[in-house]
């Protein structure tokens, strides 16, 4: 039997998604949508990727470059890793444009460069999870497929005022999100609930006094909505150190490496140095009159803080180690440096 809240919920929410759904370059709006335009998969897989862990005002530049760059899967399956890793940087979290790429291809190579239409089959691509094949399912093919992103995590706990914590309340958040997705218009619906948790429902101060469900919200009523939903405590993370090495020629060439495919910020472009741990080793890639600067470079990704110490020298032609690249200035852009490279990077020209 559907409960008080399904009844009606999904109208609502949808009557004002038609009246307030965010312009977002890769959206279809309602009113197209109602007219029979139907989303290209390709940039709505591409901006459900660039979401990941990243905010919408953050992705939108990046993706109107990548679209006006690779208009087509087929045009960024064939384009070149450096580029698109280059076009990546700042973006974070480095494995979603190695797989970006390698999904690309996939499209492209194993289904003729069309989007599979259904959960199960985009699942099995690179880099697509329940997440993001469930999204590209509901708003690119209009399936019933329950998408569950932070947004809609807090409007479900809320709407019924769930007080276990995450992430243990996530399968009971999911079995009340898919109990509300209707038939009828599921893409629109999920970009309706994604909506109101980002500009009506926000974490800090939702407003409830303007929200189209306020009335069957339990959360409301209960008066708990600031403090849901709940979070387990998370474990403090650790810091690590290094040590990056930064090297220039008299004509102002610079020595690079490209890192490994694997691991964190993989495939992108960097200073060579130390490991990042407890207590690194000093591992300069060449001899040489190694100056340390004043001063260190702070970065905190997803597990760990580091903190990186930086050391300069000239580099003289024959020095140039095996595997490692030198640019010179006219090709050298800071902007295709990962976010911690380009800190290391400011600190040492700021020096
Ligand atoms: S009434 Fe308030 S807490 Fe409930 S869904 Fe709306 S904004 Fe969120």
């Amino acid at each position: 039997m559907r409960d008080s809240i399904q009844q009606g919920l999904s109208g609502v929410l949808l009557d004002w998604y038609n009246r307030h759904a965010r312009e977002m370059p890769w959206r279809v709006g309602p009113a197209d949508r109602a007219a029979g335009v139907m989303p290209d998969p390709y940039r709505v897989w591409l901006s459900e990727v660039m979401l990941q862990q990243t905010t919408v005002a953050a992705v939108r530049d990046y993706f109107t470059r990548f679209t006006a760059r690779w208009p087509t899967v087929q045009a960024l399956a064939a384009a070149p890793d450096d580029q698109v890793m280059g076009e990546w940087a700042g973006l974070g979290y480095y494995a979603r444009a190695r797989n970006l790429l390698k999904c690309a291809r996939a499209v492209t190579d194993e289904h003729g460069g069309t989007f599979p239409n259904t959960y199960d089959a985009l699942l099995k691509l690179p880099g697509i999870g329940p997440y993001t094949a469930a999204a590209i399912s509901a708003i690119a093919f209009d399936r019933p497929e329950t998408v569950l992103d932070g947004n809609v995590e807090r409007v479900m706990a809320r709407l019924y005022d769930i007080q276990d914590p995450l992430p243990g309340s996530k399968p009971l958040l999911k079995d009340k999100a898919a109990a509300l997705t209707p038939v009828t218009r599921p893409g629109d619906y999920a970009q309706a609930v994604m909506d109101l948790g980002a500009t009506i429902c926000t974490p800090k101060s939702p407003a409830c006094g303007i929200c189209p469900v306020r009335d069957p919200c339990q959360a409301r009523a209960a008066g708990t909505q600031p403090d849901l939903p709940r979070k387990a405590p998370k474990k403090p993370k650790p810091t690590r150190y290094g040590h990056v090495y930064i090297a220039q020629s008299d004509s102002g060439a610079l020595l690079l490496e490209r890192r490994p495919d694997k691991g964190l910020l993989g495939g992108m472009l960097g200073w060579p140095g130390s490991d990042w741990s407890d207590a690194p080793n000093a591992s300069p890639p060449f001899e040489a009159d190694w100056q340390m600067l004043a001063g260190e470079v702070r970065h905190t990704f997803t597990h760990f803080h580091l903190i990186l110490r930086i050391w300069t020298a000239s580099l003289p032609a024959e020095s140039v180690p095996e595997g490692l690249i030198v640019l010179e200035k006219h090709a050298f852009r800071p902007g295709d440096l990962p976010t911690v490279m380009r800190k290391a990077h400011d600190l040492w020209r700021d020096r």
